[in-house]
């Protein structure tokens, strides 16, 4: 099992992923990545408004919420926290109600910029 992956900028995907390396698109909003649990299947997730809460701090990635991947065969469900995975499950509740927290602040304001933008109408 992977515990940490190392962050890889890039414009678009590319086809053949490698293990360890979290791929950020930021201009297409992909992140992608192989399976951490070792199966090595590709992970392709959307971040922004539409998907995943992505956050980087120092280069570091954090991804909200957590990734469950019921499709694939492994069903592997981890973290994205500060590049490190986290099996869940392997939480302090502290980190969960911060995380939780971070979730419904970031709701409110995209409901506040919708609001705000059909004012303007
Ligand atoms: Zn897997």
């Amino acid at each position: 099992m992977i515990k940490k992956l190392v962050v890889e900028k890039v414009v678009s995907m590319p086809l053949s992923l490698q293990e360890g390396i979290l791929y950020v698109s930021l201009e297409n909003e992909v992140v992608g990545h192989l399976c951490p649990c070792g199966c090595a299947n590709k992970i392709l997730i959307r971040i922004g408004k539409a998907g995943w809460q992505y956050t980087e701090v120092k280069g570091e990635v954090t991804l909200f919420p957590s990734l469950g991947n019921w499709d694939l065969p492994c069903r592997s469900h981890y973290w994205i926290r500060k590049n490190k995975i986290r099996w869940s499950g392997d939480w302090t509740d502290e980190e969960i109600e911060e995380g939780r927290q971070s979730d419904i602040e970031k709701k409110r304001q995209y409901f506040e910029d919708l609001s705000r933008q059909k004012q303007k109408k």
